[in-house]
């Protein structure tokens, strides 16, 4: 097969894998693996502002360690209910920073996270009436979503994005378009984009997006999971798997010197 042939096939077959799972009922979402933890983040009717602070805590520590925070959160000061949203806006920021760092650190940066989880809380209640959930209802183009979530403290592209997909792909929230939902590039994602021949090895994060968005312009986040269960699992750093990859027939790194 040519190189060219090679590379359509694979986008389609990663595309179609996406949309496939679009097109499955709404599963609960498993972020950490522990039920009461994911009980709150799957929750977005009640606690919708759990979700918010759990995508915002999403930086530099293991994903299923940020998500666990909301939860951890709520046994360390006793409430994290939506009806106590309220409750948690008044707290002072020395309160939030002791249950941030007491018994345990929370997060790597606790001090930090404490600032942007209070910045979260006090802008919810201020622009969306309380309620979280303002953000994404009233089917919003995607963009609408991705920038709403880029005017919480400590929150870039990556995150921005991330939380729309979650949204779009695995709680099915309508939205008007999905073109601004970009892939959130992270070592998984760059690891086995590379791997199949769409990026060079040391593409910048930019280029991912963009290559992302050229493969699949009407929603180029629809890489995303699959690629990062994918890098998670089989196509690990030192030994990928190949022979258990059903891309193997069409990745670069299996294919090398076809013909471009
Ligand atoms: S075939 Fe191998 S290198 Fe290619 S994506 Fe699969 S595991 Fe990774």
């Amino acid at each position: 097969m040519l190189k060219l042939e090679r590379v359509s096939s694979l986008r389609d077959q990663l595309v179609q894998e996406g949309y496939d799972r679009l097109s499955t009922p709404r599963a609960r979402v498993k972020f950490t693996g522990e039920k009461e933890a994911d009980d709150l983040l799957n929750d977005i009717d009640l606690h919708p502002h759990a979700f918010v602070v759990a995508c915002i805590m999403d930086r530099q520590i293991r994903a299923e360690k940020a998500w666990r925070i909301p939860y951890e959160l709520r046994l360390r000061l006793g409430f994290f209910d939506f009806a106590n949203l309220a409750r948690l806006a008044e707290i002072s920021p020395e309160k939030l920073n002791e249950a941030m760092l007491q018994p345990t650190p929370i997060h790597r940066f606790p001090n930090e996270m404490s600032k942007n989880i209070l910045f979260a809380v006090h802008r919810i209640r201020n622009e969306f009436c309380g309620n979280a959930a303002a953000i994404w209802t009233g089917k919003p183009s995607s963009a609408t979503i991705v920038r709403r979530f880029l005017e919480f403290r400590g929150v870039g592209q990556k995150i921005a994005s991330m939380a729309a997909n979650i949204l779009v792909r695995d709680f099915r929230v309508a939205v008007s378009d999905r073109y601004s939902i970009d892939i959130s590039v992270d070592v998984q994602i760059t690891r086995v984009f590379s791997r199949m021949g769409f990026v060079p090895k040391n593409a910048s994060v930019d280029y991912l997006i963009f290559r992302a968005r050229e493969l699949h312009p009407e929603y180029p986040g629809i890489f995303d999971l699959v690629l990062w269960e994918l890098g998670r699992e089989v196509c690990r750093p030192l030994q990928p798997a190949c022979v258990r990859c059903r891309f193997s027939n069409l990745c670069a790194h299996k294919n090398v010197g076809d013909a471009s």
